[in-house]
């Protein structure tokens, strides 16, 4: 795929691209192919894509897998791949948001079969995050994620304890996951070009959690309220967070050898999970 065969298949369909949407289209085929590489897509995969866009992507996923089921935001872009792919019957499109998808119910009724669920996305940068946090707190049939996103917050999922990237959706995905930024992408793969370097990630379910959280939504409101304030220290910003007294703070990182004066991004995963457990308990 080069520039002018997107520019002719945007006018023989008489579509234009929609920067709100988000629409950089890949049109390079060894990126493509990689992505489609790296998740290792068989006829025993199905396959979520959210936001095909054209169908670059589609066109690779739809001949190594079971069935893709695609979410696209954009009428025009639905009416392009409906047409596309008219011929290729493992293709579901839906026009929805994805952020308003309900995902788990979809996989049951539109794929209905027992195989292997994953997500392949070249994903709409504007919403990333919201993406992936709503993968991970909704889903529970994914197993696997290959996405691309700005290199910026793929740094930040892969993001390793006292880096600058490493913040909440950091522990999020790592407590859940193993991440691994597989690929970098520059600007010229796509049309038109974004104006930031992109990264495809291989993220992949962890089987078990070895060290897991008492409670799941406590887990995760303390990890986002021990991040609220970077330059603050974890005891400031668990007292404005929360509103625990100074003692209990005091009481619980000493336990646990931790300094009073430290700042959260020092914390790795499993201190992060087992200072919430501590804490969980003792407000409960
Ligand atoms: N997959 C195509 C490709 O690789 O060339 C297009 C990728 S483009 C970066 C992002 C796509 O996501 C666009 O087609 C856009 O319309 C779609 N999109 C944006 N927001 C969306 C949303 N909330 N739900 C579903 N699709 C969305």
């Amino acid at each position: 795929m080069n520039i002018n065969e997107v520019k002719q298949i945007l006018e023989q369909y008489e579509v234009s691209v929609k920067k709100q949407f988000g629409q950089n289209f890949l049109m390079d085929n060894n990126v493509i192919a990689k992505i489609c590489d790296i998740s290792n897509i068989t006829k025993e995969t199905n396959v979520i894509e959210i936001g095909p866009g054209l169908g670059f992507l589609t066109n690779e996923l739809k001949q190594r897998a079971n069935k893709v089921l695609c979410y696209e935001i954009d009428h025009e872009m639905v009416k392009v791949i409906t047409s596309r792919f008219e011929n290729n019957h493992n293709v579901i499109v839906k026009y929805q948001d994805f952020l308003k998808a309900n995902i788990d119910k979809d996989i049951d009724t539109l794929f209905n079969d027992d195989k292997e669920v994953i997500v392949v996305a070249n994903l709409p940068y504007y919403i990333t995050t919201a993406i992936l946090i709503k993968i991970l707190e909704e889903s529970k049939k994914i197993k696997q994620l290959t996405v691309m996103m700005q290199l910026e917050v793929a740094d930040r999922i892969c993001g390793k304890p006292s880096t600058k990237d490493y913040n909440s959706l950091s522990v999020l995905m790592q407590y859940y996951t193993e991440c691994k930024l597989a690929i970098k992408v520059g600007a010229k793969s796509f049309y038109p070009e974004p104006n930031v370097d992109s990264a495809v990630v291989l993220v992949k379910y962890k089987k078990e959690i070895t060290n897991p959280a008492l409670n799941e939504e406590y887990f995760k409101k303390f990890n986002r309220i021990v991040f609220a304030q970077r330059r603050k220290t974890l005891a400031n910003n668990l007292k404005s967070g929360f509103g625990y007294s100074k003692e209990l703070i005091e009481e619980i990182l000493t336990k646990n050898n931790i300094s009073l004066t430290i700042r959260t991004e020092a914390l790795t995963v499993d201190e992060i999970v087992k200072l919430s457990n501590e804490f969980y308990l003792a407000q409960k």
